[in-house]
């Protein structure tokens, strides 16, 4: 029996962010799009449907507030009062300070340059923002209807541009034709296997966090069992495929995003539990706390710099400790700042005790260990004004200490206490492909191009290593995305 065949300009190989900002840009071009999304329809969004914000440099008030619908006076007043601004200059900082100086300047360069103009793109699409203040915040706006409304917002745009929808469809092979062109993909549907021939051909079917056996090989041993924050689809497929069509690999495929998360998290996370923001695992008021491991001590600086530039490097931290667990310690000043909201909203996995000893005894700490370090931190706090801004640090510092606190350096020692288990999650990987930084589109081994074939979001490979300020995945891939898919049509248009 022959397989399936279909012809299309441009096939966009996964549907989250990425994937759905190529296909809109190839589709505005006139191009005829297909997306083939290995998800069935009620799990579709990839990871972007899981996420909260994009982070983007903006100079003045009137850049955030134009991304608003409707924005009222609190909102502005918010805004003015409580936002930072960021320029690009800051973001580049931001970006290479927390890849300590590794993200590739190309990328990075393009990657700045059109953050904005693209938010205005995607505004212009029907999205919009909201201000974020809370404190465990890691950006200054979020996304109406978070990641998964945006991603519903994505899809119908998409079908309304006259894009095929293929779900249940994962690419198993890209097809290249004799005179090395990316011709099309090959794909297994529930019905069997599928040729789609097209004239370029766009991965961003994201990393490989969701693939254990990729997971060790490239991050190390231990790394198989972690946790998956993520949906469980992003098994590797595109870097597998591009590979053994001699792609280059890029990037640093020994780091990856991982964060404290909820002890009692599950192993991945679908879209469909989250279309009202579902009940979010992220554990991320740690910069106000102490954390200790099963022996009682404190491991990590909590607070080396706000929490949306250390939470994806946390992670490492916790799973280093015995068990790859840890505890965040607070006293009860932590709530008179409203540091706990976000855990109470999403039944945070925790324990309260009057004392510190009862609260050793009740998450099975040694009480002795736990009374020694909580006394030690709390000599060794300096004078100073304690602000837990999570845009901004207040140099309230430990000093002394084995590893000293830098900021937020709040003292334990009015009751009651609290005690919440993380543990680590990945979030996504960092290692991808090598792409021309003005076009996305792959680069061969041999050092020149793959004709037709383009990546962009999880899968390009470069810009993070070890370590990222929050919201930038999002970013990067409705930047590279938009890219891509605006030079797929372009290929596509000049082969017809
Ligand atoms: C819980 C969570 C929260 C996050 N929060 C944020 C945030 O607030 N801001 C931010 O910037 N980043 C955030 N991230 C990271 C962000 O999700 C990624 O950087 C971004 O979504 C990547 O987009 P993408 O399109 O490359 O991947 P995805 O959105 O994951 O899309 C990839 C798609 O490819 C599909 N696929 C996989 N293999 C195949 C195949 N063989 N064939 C066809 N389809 C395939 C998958 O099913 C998936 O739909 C978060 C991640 C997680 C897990």
């Amino acid at each position: 029996m022959m397989e399936d065949e279909y012809y299309y300009d441009v096939v966009v190989v996964g549907g989250g962010n990425a994937g759905l900002c190529a296909a809109q840009a190839a589709l505005d071009l006139g191009a005829s799009v297909a997306v083939l999304e290995k998800a069935p329809r009620d799990e579709r969004g990839g990871n972007s449907a899981l996420t909260g914000h994009m982070r983007f440099p903006y100079d003045s008030v009137d850049d955030l507030a134009v991304l608003m619908d409707d924005p009222n006076q609190d909102d502005l007043a918010v805004i003015h009062d409580r936002l930072p601004r960021r320029s690009k200059e800051d973001l580049w900082d931001e970006v290479m300070r927390t890849t300590a100086g590794k993200a590739d300047k190309d990328l990075l360069t393009t990657h700045v340059n059109n953050a904005y103009p693209t938010i205005m793109w995607l505004r212009g699409k029907g999205h919009a923002w909201l201000p974020n203040v809370a404190a465990t915040a890691g950006n200054t706006t979020q996304m109406a209807g978070r990641g998964y409304k945006l991603q519903e917002r994505h899809y119908r745009n998409v079908e309304r541009s006259g894009g095929q929808l293929h779900y249940e469809t994962s690419m198993t092979e890209i097809l290249v034709n004799s005179r090395g062109e990316v011709d099309g993909v090959r794909a297994i549907a529930p019905e069997g296997f599928r040729t789609i021939r097209a004239k370029a051909v766009i991965l961003a079917c994201g990393g490989f966090e969701a693939n254990p056996e990729m997971r060790a090989k490239y991050l190390g041993a231990g790394w198989d069992t972690v946790k998956n924050r993520g949906v469980p689809y992003n098994t590797g497929d595109g870097i597998n495929a591009a590979l053994a069509v001699g792609a280059m690999p890029f990037g640093s495929f020994t780091s990856c995003h991982a964060s404290p998360q909820d002890i009692e998290r599950p192993a991945y996370t679908l879209p469909s539990s989250v279309p009202n923001g579902g009940v979010r695992t992220s554990r991320y008021a740690y910069p106000y706390s102490i954390m200790v491991n099963l022996e009682g001590t404190r491991f990590v600086d909590e607070a080396s710099d706000v929490r949306g530039r250390t939470y994806a490097k946390m992670g490492w931290s916790v799973r280093a400790q015995t068990g790859g667990v840890a505890y965040q310690l607070f006293d009860a000043k932590a709530r008179r700042f409203g540091l706990l909201e976000d855990y109470d909203r999403n039944n945070a996995t925790g324990v309260t005790a009057s004392s510190l000893d009862e609260l050793a005894k009740k998450t099975g700490l040694d009480p002795e260990k736990v009374r020694a370090t909580v006394t030690a931190y709390n000599a060794a706090i300096q004078p100073g004004k304690l602000d837990p801004n999570p845009f901004g640090l207040d140099g309230k510092r430990t000093n002394g200490l084995a590893i000293d606190k830098s900021n937020y350096s709040i003292s334990i020692d009015e009751g009651p206490f609290e005690a919440y288990g993380v543990c680590c999650a990945i979030t996504f990987t960092f290692g991808g492909l090598l792409v021309d930084a003005k076009t996305a589109q792959v680069q061969h081994t041999a050092g020149r191009a793959i004709p037709g074939l383009y990546t962009a979001g999880e899968m390009l490979g470069g810009l993070w290593h070890g370590n990222y300020p929050s919201g930038s995945g999002m970013m990067a891939g409705a930047v590279f995305g938009r890219i891509a898919g605006e030079h797929a049509a372009r290929t596509a248009a000049a082969n017809a």
